[in-house]
């Protein structure tokens, strides 16, 4: 008998290379593994008739499990000590010191945190930049039973200013720090944490670091995540720091750039940049809502657009909790329709390209896409299950277009996560959710306290 068997889903969007969207869907899980999906009967014909649990889809809408490209878990605690101020006061005066001044206890209670609203709202595997604190985050995805990337975060040039905690690292000890976490995390959470290398930031690495990852991950067979010219003054701030040159050109020098290689943001990239990141196969992650609340332009250059002509490979991120103020990554993916705005075309980032950033493409940029990213047999079970038994279903005309433009994922009913039921009816099957939340306030007030950075909590209307 096999493990688990849904049947009669209303609707089924397969996202496999046909993009076959069935109706009276089914699947069948066994082992974590999906080994049968398209229609009730045809997998009842397949020989799927009886399963350990069933469960029924009647009423229900099944996607992928969606794929947040780019999500910072151990300063969540900083959301709404950072509004208003641009990315460097952000980071230097607010992220920076939450992340390398929590104890293990906060980082780890942070990324369960991150985690409760991420995978409630359809996040089934992310992709953390890298952190100071990457051994407590896989204790939470462990915990959790999502998938991750994650990372220790190295840099050996301070961005300008005095760097805390272990920002302020040698080159040789960002390179131990970094092969120590990939090599003691491999295989962590029986598979669904995979360590890569980070670079942080295009302005805050050496070139002797970056020659150094690209080694230890090519040696490794892991990917490099990095972010890459969010903004004017990063562009600025790197030529200043490295004799005019570019960072793109700087990583293409130190043969840095290639299929491994995630870059995130890239919103000042110029029309040769493009290219050369196409030719290279590199991944891009895009977070619309950290451009938009930092101010960064990046939306209104549309570099985005001009990756996708080319053919490169886009995923969409979060970013910090803390600064798009959501990790609902459905909802922050929608964002991404403000181009028509910009543009004056209606037809730019339709909901089919919305759905395929947050699916198979999001499983591409994270390297994955031979076990998640599309519900195919032989792939890992990761699904969710939307309420079709809402207002915001009704009516239901095309699927794609209530769910590429309109629902949020407070839609998903079911989370199923490698073959196990994560959430069901919107709550946490196998966590107590309420004592984490607990326990994080508690944590979150504590560490803002120690920080110093609980004064940017009070409020500018009076409190009576
Ligand atoms: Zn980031």
């Amino acid at each position: 008998m096999i493990d688990m068997l849904v049947r009669n889903a209303d609707w089924l969007i397969t996202m496999d290379p046909e993009r076959r969207m069935v109706r009276d869907g089914a699947m069948a899980v066994g082992g974590g593994e999906i080994k049968a999906v398209g229609t009730t009967a045809g997998v009842e014909a397949a020989g799927y008739r009886e399963a350990a649990r069933t469960i029924d889809g009647r009423g229900r809408l099944i996607t992928p499990g969606f794929i947040d490209n780019h999500q910072h878990l151990a300063p969540f605690f900083v959301r709404g000590l950072g509004d208003d101020v641009p990315l460097k006061v952000f980071l230097h005066d607010r992220c920076y010191p939450m992340e390398a001044g929590v104890t293990d206890e906060e980082a780890y209670l942070a990324a369960m945190c991150a985690l409760l609203e991420s995978v409630r709202h359809g996040t089934t595997t992310l992709c953390d930049p890298g952190s100071q604190n990457p051994e407590n985050s896989a204790l939470a995805v462990d915990e959790v039973g999502c998938r991750a990337v994650l990372s220790r975060s190295l840099t050996d040039m301070a961005g300008g200013r005095a760097m805390p905690g272990t920002f302020d690292s040698t080159t040789d000890e960002a390179i131990a720090s970094g092969l120590d976490f990939v090599e003691s995390h491999a295989g962590a959470a029986g598979g669904r944490v995979r360590p890569w290398f980070s670079l942080r930031t295009e302005r805050m690495v050496s070139d002797r670091l970056c020659v150094a990852v690209r080694e230890m991950a090519a040696e490794h067979g892991t990917g490099i995540v990095s972010h890459m010219i969010s903004n004017r003054d990063s562009v600025e701030h790197h030529q200043r720091v490295f004799d005019g040159e570019r960072p793109i050109a700087r990583y293409e020098r130190n043969g840095v750039l290639g299929p491994n290689v995630q870059l995130v943001h890239c919103h000042f990239l110029t029309e040769e940049e493009c290219d050369l990141l196409a030719e290279r196969d590199v991944k891009v992650s895009m977070c619309p809502t950290a451009s938009a609340v930092f101010g960064w332009g990046g939306l209104q250059r549309a570099t985005h657009l001009k990756l996708l002509e080319r053919g490169v490979t886009v995923g969409v991120g979060t970013d910090i909790g803390a600064c798009s103020h959501t990790t609902d990554i459905l909802r922050i993916a929608q964002y991404f329709r403000v181009y028509r705005d910009i543009f004056e075309d209606a037809s730019l980032m339709p909901a089919e390209t919305i759905l395929e950033h947050l699916t198979i493409d999001g499983a591409r940029s994270v390297l994955w896409d031979d076990q998640i990213g599309s519900l195919e047999a032989g792939k890992r079970a990761d699904f969710l299950l939307f309420d079709l038994d809402r207002p915001e279903w009704v009516p239901l005309h095309n699927p794609l277009s209530n769910l590429g433009h309109g629902v949020s994922g407070d839609s998903i009913d079911t989370v199923v996560i490698d073959g196990n039921v994560i959430v069901e009816a919107g709550e946490f099957v196998n966590l107590d959710a309420r004592a984490i939340m607990a326990r994080g306030r508690e944590a979150a007030t504590a560490a803002a306290e120690r920080t110093g950075l609980a004064h940017f909590a009070t409020p500018r209307w009076p409190v009576v």
